[in-house]
């Protein structure tokens, strides 16, 4: 996908921030008695869980997982229609096949470039809802049209709106973060489903460890497996980098906040469109900063010349092999087609100095 191999001076779109402090909470584990889930798994549970005002938080070993997980705790199966955007990363649609059930797509809001709750019809069994590139969706809006809400939250921890934190389930049942490098925390891999449902948090549970169900006996080895569950088991490893990442998390997304303004001012007079702007009363995650320019093949081309290595967020759902399986709506999805033909996500994380930032607006501007 690159035009040339890439270098220690190339800007990439994303990258993780690990400090001296995450390194040591892993080490400390390392020396331990526990290094799969054990005493850690649960302290940052617990913390996710405070930090965005839920009930329960169960840890999975990535945020493809917690999706899959979700889609099974929500009890979705054959026969379930589950409607997502087509601007996404295929998990927020493969964890509905996993299941056995149909994924559907309905277009995106020009506005915000997430799902267009308007567009959902015919009562869905559930909805996947993707707060695409950290501009939390809103959900309020869904009542009524499903069954069941599940967030794909693997952009937006950090993010929050008037009804609270991202994560908190107000206007959802199930909502799923995943800790890849490029995301708002990391933990290598990982991932973190929440719920205010006690019901669904003991679903998740077993269904990340085997389907295991402690049951009350007598025999002290006693344990029942009635469903099938998978190994989608957290390490202690990577809790201890995740606790110690979830305490730097306002910095983090006050960074990119920072560095979007700072983009917003410096690209306003081009020939290009600037990423939906969070409303009153909405924090952005500021995930991903993708902008909308026109001939986006020469831009991409010419920017990854300048080590500038911008990305698609993301080649939609329907325009891969694999989505055969989906009708579209009549009509189409002609929003998304619009948004992805021009879309390119500039780098923004929070490891990036203004001087980065300035190379990349000098490139764009020379280029455009
Ligand atoms: C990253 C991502 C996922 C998957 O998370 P992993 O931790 O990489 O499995 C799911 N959905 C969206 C929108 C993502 O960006």
């Amino acid at each position: 996908m690159t035009t040339s191999q890439p270098t220690e001076k190339d800007l990439r779109y994303g990258r993780q921030s690990i400090n001296e402090q995450d390194i040591d909470a892993v080490v400390e584990v390392l020396r331990g008695d526990w290094l799969t889930q054990g005493p850690t798994v649960p302290l940052f549970e617990q913390a996710v869980a405070e930090y965005v005002g839920a009930e329960y938080a169960v840890a999975f070993s990535s945020g493809t997982a917690a999706l899959h997980g979700a889609a099974f705790a929500a009890g979705l199966g054959l026969g379930d229609r589950v409607v997502t955007s087509p601007l996404t990363f295929m998990a927020s649609a493969n964890c509905v096949r996993y299941v056995g059930a149909s994924p559907a797509l309905a277009d995106i809001d020009r506005d915000t470039w997430n799902l267009n709750p308007a567009l959902v019809d015919g009562s869905p069994e559930a909805v996947v809802a993707v707060h695409y590139a950290g501009l939390p969706m809103d959900l309020a809006v869904l009542e009524g049209r499903t069954a069941t809400v599940i967030e794909d939250a693997a952009h937006a921890l950090g993010a929050s709106t008037p009804d609270g934190m991202v994560g908190k389930c107000e206007s959802s049942d199930l909502c799923c973060f995943s800790f890849h490098p490029v995301k708002p925390i990391t933990t290598a891999e990982g991932g973190m489903v929440t719920t205010n449902n006690p019901v669904l948090a003991e679903r998740l549970r077993a269904f990340r460890s085997h389907g295991i169900r402690r049951v009350h006996s007598d025999e002290g080895w006693a344990y029942e497996i009635d469903e099938i569950g998978f190994n989608y088991r957290l390490t202690d490893l990577q809790a201890a980098l995740g606790l110690s990442q979830l305490g730097r998390i306002e910095e983090f997304i006050e960074r990119r906040n920072a560095l979007a303004a700072r983009y917003r001012t410096l690209l306003s007079d081009l020939p290009l469109t600037l990423p939906p702007a969070a409303g009153p009363g909405v924090r952005h995650g500021y995930h991903l900063f993708p902008v909308h320019v026109a001939d986006r093949r020469r831009v991409y081309d010419a920017l990854h010349e300048d080590g500038i290595r911008v990305q698609v967020h993301y080649v939609p759902v329907h325009h891969h092999p694999v989505s055969r399986d989906i009708a579209l709506p009549s009509g189409g999805l002609p929003v998304c087609d619009e948004v992805y033909a021009g879309l390119l996500s500039l780098p923004l994380h929070a490891e990036m100095t203004e001087s980065d930032q300035d190379r990349v607006v000098q490139s764009v501007r020379r280029i455009l």
